[in-house]
């Protein structure tokens, strides 16, 4: 398996991830107006029952926007060629690490870094 094959494997993983996270938001909107639809008497609990449906569904698309945004952003990174580089060093991002977070823009070490710059806040020294 070469570097290409392995990236892509992952834009095909990205894409069906993609594909199944839209499909689910669709039945999931589906069942909530099928829900809505059915005529009840308006008691408080079944009200209280909807609403948290509401919620329940607008925080689960919310999420799926959110993954949807991170995919599409892999999924241009592919297209421009630098998906899998690292933003920080510029050194190849190793399969193993996108395999398991597709969504990576940084190597290991750089992400470990980086997160300690960010939870320092702007006393961290940036190491150079
Ligand atoms: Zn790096």
């Amino acid at each position: 398996m070469n570097r290409t094959t392995d990236l892509l494997k992952i834009r095909e993983l990205l894409q069906r991830r993609r594909r199944d996270i839209l499909l689910a938001s669709q039945g999931a909107q589906r069942e909530l107006t099928s829900l809505k639809d059915q005529e009840r008497d308006p008691e408080y609990e079944e009200n209280a029952q909807a609403e948290l449906a509401d919620y329940t569904l607008s925080s689960l698309m919310e999420a799926q926007r959110r993954e949807v945004m991170l995919i599409d952003a892999a999924l241009r990174r592919m297209d421009t060629g630098v998906f899998g580089t690292c933003v920080d060093c510029g050194y190849d991002i190793p399969t193993e690490r996108l395999e398991a977070l597709p969504f990576a823009i940084r190597c290991e070490e750089d992400a470990t870094r980086h997160e300690l710059e960010v939870r320092g806040g702007h006393q961290a020294t940036p190491t150079i």
